[in-house]
């Protein structure tokens, strides 16, 4: 590396754990920012030497960087952002972190692919899912595929790994028509995940007509835009790679939608060579990400911890809990969006039959969504509450962003 960017690389470290010794969070934010003012280049020369892949989407990528990481680790060191610091920022003081490894998978927030690709010249990137996130940012859902799509094009030596169940994915992932030929766009290979979420994509990016969906395949009525045929793909409790072998996948994360994040992550591991017969063992070590799936067990209650900040991320939510008493928690803060509208998109219906307890800011608004939904529910005030108001064994806990912080915080406590 150039001096320059081995003294910023080396600042960066020591803001971070400068900061961390503050007990200001991790210090990867503040860490990269001060590395990237002294050297803007900085993330590029960190990435330089390493084989690189990228985790995109509205959901599920913080999940599947681990499972990624996890895999690819079968062949040596690797460097990850693992506190979900998915930003430029984040991706410098990870890799500044890590020092040299040969292999590097970084959570990359949608709205930064572009960039990070250009930064990074990553080898491989996974194209999960693009939904709203809030009611306020719903309008992005288009221009981000049309971002993603610009961005691909400039890359032709990137292998693409991308869900052929959500038509805005294989729509960025795909090529314009009237692309210049002379440019050889991205290879893809395609991973059906499932696609629960379906209110942001009734309608074709490229002709404005009805998407048509019956089963697992989709199609746009009115040009040839259709689901591919995925390479990888989720059957019964494991993974078909692309020869047609089945693996057995093993996880400590729950639902439908984990398999779906390790098979992205076994497509990942094999574009580095790795063979998924080996990756599949390494799977089952992750446990729980960033606090998320976390298990705690509290006066005979065995409770979990779900994050669900977004329509679709509720639908998966809950596909992951158990038949079991389920605490729901709401709020309304700034990184949760202030607009609760969104709960009239979901269907809580699945809840119904279980013991259902709201609780956080925003309860009552959640009152009203339940009301209409037909599912009865209990309100409590406190987390200490909900644990009095549910007999022993599993309680299930579903929140949004700040909700989830503030349940942490308070299972911190108590514990
Ligand atoms: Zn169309």
């Amino acid at each position: 590396m150039p001096l320059r960017a081995k003294v910023a690389s080396s600042v960066s470290r020591t803001a971070a754990a400068l900061s961390r010794a503050a007990g200001r969070g991790d210090g990867s934010v503040i860490g990269g920012w001060i590395g990237l003012k002294i050297d803007p280049e900085l993330l590029a020369h960190l990435a330089a030497g390493r084989a690189i892949a990228l985790i995109s989407g509205t959901n599920g990528k913080t999940t599947t960087t681990r499972l990624a990481t996890a895999a690819v680790g079968v062949l040596g060191k690797v460097a990850t952002n693992s506190f979900g610091a998915n930003m430029p920022t984040g991706h410098t003081s990870a890799l500044a972190k890590a020092g040299s490894t040969p292999y590097a998978v970084l959570e990359v927030d949608e709205h930064y692919l572009a960039q990070v690709l250009d930064a990074t010249d990553a080898h491989v990137v996974a194209l999960l899912n693009l939904s709203r996130d809030q009611l306020d940012r719903a309008r992005e859902v288009a221009m981000m595929a049309q971002l993603w799509r610009a961005a691909l094009i400039r890359h032709p030596e990137l292998r693409v790994i991308a869900n052929a169940d959500d038509p805005m994915v294989v729509w960025a992932a795909t090529p314009p028509a009237n692309h210049d030929q002379r440019i050889t766009p991205p290879q893809v290979v395609w991973f059906s995940a499932g696609q629960r979420w379906h209110d942001d994509s009734w309608v074709c990016p490229e002709c404005g007509s009805t998407i048509a969906r019956q089963d697992n395949q989709w199609w746009c009525t009115g040009c040839p835009l259709r689901r591919p045929q995925p390479q990888w793909s989720v059957e019964d409790d494991g993974v078909t790679d692309p020869t047609g072998a089945w693996h057995k996948v093993q996880l400590q994360l729950p639902g439908t939608v984990n398999l779906g994040n390790a098979a992205t992550a076994l497509a990942v591991a094999a574009e580095f060579g790795v063979r998924p017969v080996d990756a599949v063992l390494k799977l089952g070590s992750v446990t729980s990400v960033a606090g998320r799936y976390a298990q705690v067990e509290r006066e005979g209650r065995l409770i979990r911890l779900l994050l669900a900040k977004n329509p679709a991320s509720w639908l998966e939510a809950f596909d992951m809990a158990d038949e079991a008493p389920t605490l729901l928690s709401i709020n309304a803060r700034d990184p949760d969006g202030l607009d609760t509208s969104w709960l009239f998109d979901v269907d809580f219906a699945p809840l119904r039959g279980r013991q259902v307890l709201i609780t956080g800011d925003r309860a009552f608004d959640l009152a009203v969504r339940l009301d209409v939904n037909g599912v009865p529910f209990q309100h409590v005030r406190t987390f200490t509450e909900a644990i009095q108001a549910t007999p022993p064994g599993r309680l299930e806990v579903i929140a949004n962003y700040t909700a989830f912080q503030d349940i942490r915080a308070e299972l911190d406590r108590v514990l």
